[in-house]
């Protein structure tokens, strides 16, 4: 039985009846926490759960992924703007040069 809090949002996952334990309220969108015990699963809100600081460390990871696509996107356009699309032999060829550098995305 997992008693630690797993993290989740509603457009992906369901545990339980999705009730609220904090607020008693339908959790039917967004982000909300659940684990099980012996009577099933608890579910919460995140914005009932706000004391939970691992609600804090899920939005740094978040903003953390973000800013990185961010500047590989930013990358990508200056490539495409000067070179064009990279073919698949390009690619290919790029990805086996990264193999063993740690470096492959
Ligand atoms: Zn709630």
């Amino acid at each position: 039985m997992a008693k630690r809090w797993i993290y989740s949002d509603a457009s992906i996952t369901t545990a339980g009846t999705m009730v609220c334990t904090a607020c008693r309220k339908p959790i039917t969108e967004g982000a909300f926490r659940y684990r099980q015990n012996d009577a099933g699963f608890l579910t919460q809100h995140k914005a009932c759960s706000l004391d939970d600081l691992e609600w804090k460390q899920i939005e740094k990871r978040q903003q953390e992924y973000a800013a990185h696509n961010e500047r590989r996107k930013t990358a990508l356009r200056a490539y495409i703007g000067e070179f064009g699309a990279p073919d698949d032999y390009l690619i290919a060829e790029c990805m086996a040069d990264a193999v063993g550098t740690g470096k492959q995305p």
